[in-house]
């Protein structure tokens, strides 16, 4: 059972500041970690791996830093990985970001799963795994939190919904995007670690011309989105304790919601109630 991982190294924090004159992303001073979903994904390869044999390979798209998470994943027991960065895949989108992702790829070759994460802390779309699948023309499942049986030629998954689960059967090759309830990550070992950060670690860089894109079809420029203006949504909100009896409360509040601005449902409400 050949896997593919897709990981991405994000801020640790899900309390994105950004820079009010430029609008970017301000990184200076942030722990920089494995998107916790993708830690996910990566022991659910492994768990295949340990089962059923195989090769476990572990693709990242980032800056060199990025470099990082795929040595973190090798400690886990990934056999492989590969950073893909380049000046010219800086500035995508989700699309020319999964459009990347599926060359390398196809590059990387034989697999019989592909796992994402369900969605990253910072760029929080969930839209790489279902658009990956397409690019290769290949089932998906997705928020799966079990596999339940894996054949030959088909798996059988559960994934998750609002009120409930779903089970899907799905042939192989397929890619499959997991929810943090499906396990529980393993720690890297020491001297796998240690092996990863050696010359000869099983880390391949490549660049546009490696995976055979053109600038123009990945990053900035092969984008379909551009943002125009980034900003940080202010809130005007202040809170206030009322103090009395229940009755002098409740009337102050009524009032107080009768007299505020914008709030429509809240002054609709507060409208039908009798002082
Ligand atoms: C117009 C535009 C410009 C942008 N410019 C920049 C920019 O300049 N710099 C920048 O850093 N971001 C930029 N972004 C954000 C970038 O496009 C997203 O971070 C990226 O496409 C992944 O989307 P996401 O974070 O929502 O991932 P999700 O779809 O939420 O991620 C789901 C899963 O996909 C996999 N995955 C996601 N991203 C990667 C990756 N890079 N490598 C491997 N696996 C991955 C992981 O398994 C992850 O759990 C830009 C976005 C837009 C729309």
């Amino acid at each position: 059972m050949d896997s593919i991982v897709l990981i991405k190294q994000v801020p640790d924090t899900t309390e994105v500041k950004l820079d009010p004159k430029t609008g970017n992303l301000i990184r200076e001073g942030l722990k920089s970690i494995m998107n916790p979903d993708d830690a996910h994904a990566l022991e659910a390869a492994l768990v295949l791996k340990d089962r059923f044999g195989g090769k476990v390979t572990v693709v990242s798209m980032g800056p060199m830093q990025a470099i990082d998470v795929i040595s973190e994943a090798i400690g886990m027991g990934a056999d492989a990985g590969v950073l893909l960065t380049d000046r010219a895949f800086s500035g995508a989108d989700t699309w020319a970001t999964s459009f990347t992702l599926s060359m390398a790829i196809k590059k990387v070759g034989h697999f019989d799963l592909i796992f994402s994460g369900r969605q990253a802390i910072d760029g929080d779309t969930a839209q790489i795994g279902p658009q990956v699948a397409d690019w290769l023309g290949i089932p998906q499942a997705t928020y799966v939190f079990d596999i339940e049986a894996v054949h030959p030629k088909h798996i059988t998954v559960k994934r998750r919904l609002e009120d409930g689960y779903e089970r899907l059967q799905c042939r192989i090759p397929a890619l499959i995007t997991v929810i943090g309830e499906m396990n529980n990550p393993r720690f890297p070992r020491v001297e796998r670690l240690l092996g990863a950060c050696r010359e000869k670690a099983p880390i391949q860089v490549w660049n546009a011309a490696d995976i055979g894109v053109k600038a123009q079809q990945v990053g900035l420029e092969g984008s379909l989105t551009h943002v125009i203006r980034t900003f940080a949504p202010k809130f005007k909100r202040e809170g206030k304790i009322l103090e009395g009896s229940k009755e002098t409360v409740v009337r102050e509040l009524i009032q107080k919601l009768k007299d505020s601005e914008g709030a429509t449902a809240c002054k609709a409400f507060a409208s039908t109630c009798e002082l």
